[in-house]
């Protein structure tokens, strides 16, 4: 019964704000990204199915559409890293009373992209506290742009910002476990943070690390593919040897997932680089097709395209 009462209560606020905003007509997806200019973040919200998937410890990752949520259930609260696109709160927040029946304390940003902070207005209102890295609250709290996908958001209210950010680490101490929060090397933007469960082992990466398709990074927001690499290896000596990882998208993984598409980055880096110390052209490059054998696809991004990007960042070193 104290499940109901508190689901219920939780869920008072986000029920409102979605019966304002309606359903998913084409304004709505204006209104409910934020967009300015361009499509951002393709979603049909109607047909997003949830699973929510114990990792280790007091952790469960949480996918819907969007950036994989990390769920840290703590004795007196919930921790969630990460809170996918505005439209979904509610049902995120039926998915998460399944394992526990108090209320989201905290929400943690990765980094500000759209898929993993849509929801924090939501989640704010509803009472929880929002962390995150310096340079994401930077970024959100003024219009945005994200070129790899063309598109310009308007800035985040106030309620929707991060409340308390940090520059290097910070720490939160819930129910007897340290977690750890950690800006990483700029990679896939320069406001990555990593978290870090400490006693139940699992590092959630953000979208450093995706277990499938091609290593994405927000160049005109301060991402690099060398960066991705080397916040690879940052990641690889903080965690252990039996840590798990949820990625920004895919599958739960481990230490070897990581080590193998660190390894596969490596890789198509030295073919590019090969191919331009050979004096070929880019279009030569990316013919030679640099990431033959791995699992590159094109979607949104192209391969192609992704290629090209990391030609013009070893091209200009
Ligand atoms: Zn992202």
């Amino acid at each position: 019964m104290r499940t109901r009462v508190r689901a219920w209560q939780w869920h008072l606020p986000v029920v409102s704000m979605l019966l304002v905003m309606g359903s998913a007509s084409a304004q709505d997806h204006v209104s409910a990204q934020g967009l300015l200019e361009g499509s951002g973040f393709p979603v049909d919200y109607d047909a997003v199915e949830f699973r929510l998937t114990p990792v280790a410890g007091r952790v469960h990752m949480l996918s819907g559409a969007g950036g994989n949520i990390g769920v840290f259930v703590g004795d007196d609260g919930v921790f969630l890293v990460d809170g996918q696109f505005a439209p979904l709160t509610e049902r995120i927040v039926a998915e998460i009373a399944s394992v526990s029946d108090d209320p989201v304390r905290f929400l943690i940003n990765t980094h500000f992209h759209g898929d993993h902070t849509g929801g924090n207005e939501n989640f704010s209102r509803a009472g929880a506290l929002i962390i995150a890295h310096d340079n994401t609250r930077r970024t959100l709290a003024q219009p945005h742009y994200i070129e790899m996908i063309q598109t310009r958001f308007r800035a985040f209210g106030p309620l929707a910002l991060p409340a308390v950010t940090f520059k290097t680490s910070m720490s939160l101490n819930l129910g007897g476990e340290r977690v750890d929060v950690i800006h990483a090397p700029p990679s896939h933007m320069d406001g990555d943070s990593v978290v870090f469960f400490r006693g139940s082992n699992v590092i959630h990466m953000g979208d450093i690390y995706r277990s499938r398709g091609q290593p994405i990074f927000d160049r005109n927001n301060g991402g690099s593919y060398e960066g991705l690499i080397a916040a690879s290896d940052f990641v690889l000596n903080l965690m252990g040897e039996d840590t798990l990882i949820v990625p920004g998208h895919g599958q739960l993984s481990t230490r070897a997932d990581l080590e193998e598409v660190r390894s596969i980055m490596a890789t198509v880096r030295d073919r590019i680089q090969a191919g331009i110390d050979a004096g070929n052209s880019v279009e030569e490059i990316v013919a030679s097709d640099p990431s033959r054998g791995f699992d590159w696809r094109d979607g949104r991004l192209t391969v192609a395209e992704t290629v090209r990007w990391i030609y013009t960042e070893l091209a200009g070193r």
